[in-house]
């Protein structure tokens, strides 16, 4: 282990021993950043009320009448630009999760954490809707601190419910957005409009989800990226020394020391940069997995640098091996292994996506039965099974029809027991018995092809083959 991961004084042996944000007796520590405007928070609002407006936007954008996105489980009905898929196009959904997890594992690989920074939802709307609504009544980060521990007032009351109002109102919007990619927009609307009795089920997943949203971000916070969060846990599986993360450069800032100092290194040890980290953590320390690469301590020190007329980059975006001095090597082999596998998935996905019919038709044998059966009059009977799945978003109704081929339609018999059935969108009729019978001396070497065909209401045809089978003397 490089020496950025490993300082081994007291000091940093205790951030390793327990988390900033929980004191020795296991209680929270509240964390109150303090705020730098600097070229990273400018550059990052903007991606992040983009993103919010995405977020908020997407349920309520159509692509021919049809949602963009739409994750309808319980209705298993999943559209995605306007597409939609059903229970039975889980290959679709496998290569998509797959594909999004290859993703992450390449752009973690290549950038770090770039996503906890700039892009997940707990960021985006907790540093840039929760956190300055909290400015906005309570104060920069001292004003709330005095605030916290002052005595039960009317002004503490009064902004405190002031703060908790307004968190609860913007968590009811983000939870109802959330809930519109699962059930839909109308139905959203309806549920919102009408009495929760109308919709018990529906009407408590929505309180619950708002209730979940504002203690999230009124009160768990950073504690959900420091306790719960799976990826960060991933990281270290998932970075190498190659890859792109927020360091402090160790070999410019120490030995820490005033300005004046002249064997002192760049650090002037001010503890800006803890004072603004969201998870409350030192980058001085090395890469931890509190840090969610929100770039604030870079702003920090830059802005701290700049004071003092010093090069900025004390702590930057780079490579741990760079951060010690070596060259960044971005062509790596795990590198060629994520983006093959990506654009195998890709293509495949692209393949079968075009390729993809209105409604699917399989025929097998019947395994329960034997082969075949010989009726009292001498002919074979075989028993086949049909399976067909409507994958259009409108009722459609199936024929099917049976030839046995190069034997003259007199010489077999086609029974099927529901035909120009009618099936609804994303229905499956499976088990559909048809049953072929024919005379014993159309047989060649015991066996004969077979050609079913179904066509669909709009003269969409698929064509299936199979093999009638019988005694071969
Ligand atoms: S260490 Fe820096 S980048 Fe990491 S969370 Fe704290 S402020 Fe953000
Ligand atoms: S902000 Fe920069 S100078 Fe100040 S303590 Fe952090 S690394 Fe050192």
């Amino acid at each position: 282990m490089s020496n950025i991961l490993n300082n081994e004084d007291s000091e940093k042996k205790s951030y390793k021993d327990s988390l900033y944000t929980i004191d020795k007796k296991g209680r929270r520590k509240w964390v109150y950043p303090e705020i730098i405007y600097g070229k990273f928070f400018k550059i990052r609002s903007v991606v992040a009320y983009l993103l919010m407006a995405i977020y908020l936007l997407t349920p309520w954008l159509r692509i021919n009448e049809k949602p963009i996105l739409l994750l309808n489980f319980p209705e298993r009905i999943f559209v995605i630009f306007g597409k939609t898929f059903w229970a039975t196009d889980s290959i679709f959904l496998m290569l998509l999760l797959a594909s999004l997890g290859l993703t992450l594992f390449l752009v973690t690989s290549l950038f770090g954490r770039l996503w906890c920074g700039w892009a997940c939802p707990q960021t985006v709307f907790l540093e840039f809707l929760f956190r300055p609504i909290e400015r906005l009544i309570e104060g920069d980060a001292n004003k709330r601190k005095k605030l916290d521990t002052a005595p039960w007032g009317i002004e503490k009351i009064f902004k405190k419910a002031t703060k908790h109002l307004l968190c609860a109102i913007f968590a009811s919007i983000i939870a109802n957005t959330a809930l519109a990619y699962f059930i839909g927009t109308d139905k959203l609307i309806e549920i919102a409009t009408n009495s929760p009795l109308n919709n018990p089920i529906l009407f408590s997943v929505m309180v619950f989800l708002m209730f979940i949203m504002a203690f999230e971000f009124g009160w768990f916070r950073e504690q959900f990226c420091t306790v719960l969060c799976p990826y960060a846990r991933f990281q270290s599986v998932m970075l190498d020394p190659d890859s792109l993360v927020i360091g402090y450069d160790y070999n410019r800032g120490e030995p820490r020391g005033k300005k004046s100092d002249p064997n002192a290194g760049d650090c002037i040890d001010c503890k800006l940069c803890v004072r603004v980290c969201p998870t409350g953590i030192d980058i001085r320390n090395g890469l931890q997995l509190e840090c969610i690469n929100c770039a604030q301590c870079i702003d920090a020190c830059d802005s701290i640098m700049t004071k003092i007329g010093r090069a900025t980059g004390l702590i930057r975006y780079d490579t741990e091996r760079k951060l010690l001095g070596g060259e960044r090597k971005i062509i790596r082999p795990r590198l060629f292994v994520y983006l093959s596998i990506l654009l195998l998935y890709s293509t495949l996905f692209i393949y079968l996506l075009i390729n993809r019919s209105e409604f699917d038709f399989d025929v097998l044998k019947e395994s329960q039965s034997s082969v075949y059966q010989e009726s009292p009059d001498g002919r074979i009977i075989n028993q086949f099974r049909a399976k067909v799945s409507n994958k259009s978003t409108v009722e459609q109704t199936y024929k099917i029809t049976a030839e046995v081929l190069n034997s003259p339609d007199t010489s077999y018999s086609v029974t099927i027991a529901r035909n120009n059935m009618k099936v609804q969108p994303g229905q499956m009729i499976d088990n559909l018995p048809i049953f072929i019978s024919l005379e014993k001396d159309q047989l060649e070497k015991g066996q004969k092809e077979i050609k079913f065909e179904i066509e669909d209401s709009n003269g969409n045809k698929i064509i299936k083959t199979s093999k009638f089978l019988g005694p071969t003397n």
